[in-house]
């Protein structure tokens, strides 16, 4: 809770100061990090194994996103373990309460220690058919909950041979922004034909790409878009994080298969946690 207050705060500032100095040239430190997302993978005793061996930092702000049912134990983990570790969800609704089987909200999601929320992920515009009128729609909820966005967009490889890139990645932001007047949110650059495939993007392709995605940020608003961590995902692991962790643009990234190993994890961590010292 207190992280939560603390974190409230310090977008809070960041907001106001990009406000006021909308029209000048702002140096804005942007908050590096390094986030798991572990799908539908692990159990208790795994989870319980993964914080007795991970180690973290603070020089990146680290965070897992476990599946649902793990949510409240990896909170005990975390604390338990006393090392700066942030904790998110997968997925949120975007009604407040009611009838909605299986779904969670913001509020349950808060309730359980959560700062940050995945939305919008490829595997769930794929599977559960969401689009950018409802990523919209979940990032108005989270928002409304406390919770930071950490907003997914990427184009598919027929996209991507079509040249379609850029017009992809402006449609999913733009949707997903809508009427969203802050700047509390984390973007995550995720390429699908490089989400489980080990086809990362190469670093100066992300690179490219993430410039990119700051340019329509700023167009959408102005000195803001400075203050905005843009993550990338896909494939990333403990081999090729340093030679994203160099690049202006990237901010950090979004981990799936090899943020399951701690050790590995651990690596990638690291690898960002230097660049920062560097910077
Ligand atoms: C993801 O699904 O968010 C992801 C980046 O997966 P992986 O690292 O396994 O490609």
């Amino acid at each position: 809770m207190e992280q939560s207050i603390e974190s409230y705060i310090k977008n809070l500032v960041r907001d106001v100061i990009g406000q006021n100095l909308g029209g000048l040239e702002l140096q804005c430190d942007r908050q590096t990090y390094v986030i798991a997302n572990w799908k539908m993978n692990k159990d208790l005793n795994e989870t319980a194994e993964f914080f007795q061996k991970i180690n973290s930092s603070h020089d990146v702000s680290v965070v897992i996103c476990p599946p649902t049912q793990l949510l409240y134990p990896t909170q005990l983990f975390i604390k338990q373990s006393g090392k700066p570790i942030g904790l998110g969800g997968q997925n949120v609704h975007w009604a407040d309460k009611g009838a909605y089987t299986g779904e969670t909200s913001g509020s349950m999601l808060t309730d359980v220690g959560c700062e940050y929320v995945i939305i919008g992920h490829s595997e769930r515009r794929q599977y559960s058919f969401e689009d950018d009128e409802l990523v919209n729609k979940k990032v108005q909820q989270a928002l409304k909950s406390g919770l930071t966005p950490i907003i997914c967009i990427g184009e598919t490889l027929g996209q991507k041979s079509a040249m379609q890139t850029e017009q992809v990645l402006y449609k999913q932001i733009i949707g997903a922004l809508k009427d969203i007047d802050t700047a509390h949110f984390i973007l995550a650059y995720e390429p699908v034909w490089a989400i489980g495939t080990g086809q990362s993007a190469t670093a100066e392709l992300a690179q490219e790409t993430h410039a990119y995605i700051r340019s329509i940020l700023r167009q959408l608003m102005g000195q803001k878009a400075e203050g905005i961590s843009i993550l990338y995902g896909g494939s990333a692991n403990e081999r090729n994080a340093a030679e994203y962790s160099a690049m202006p643009d990237i901010d950090g990234v979004l981990v799936g298969g090899a943020s399951l190993n701690a050790h590995v994890f651990d690596v990638i961590i690291n690898a960002f946690a230097k660049g920062e010292q560097n910077s």
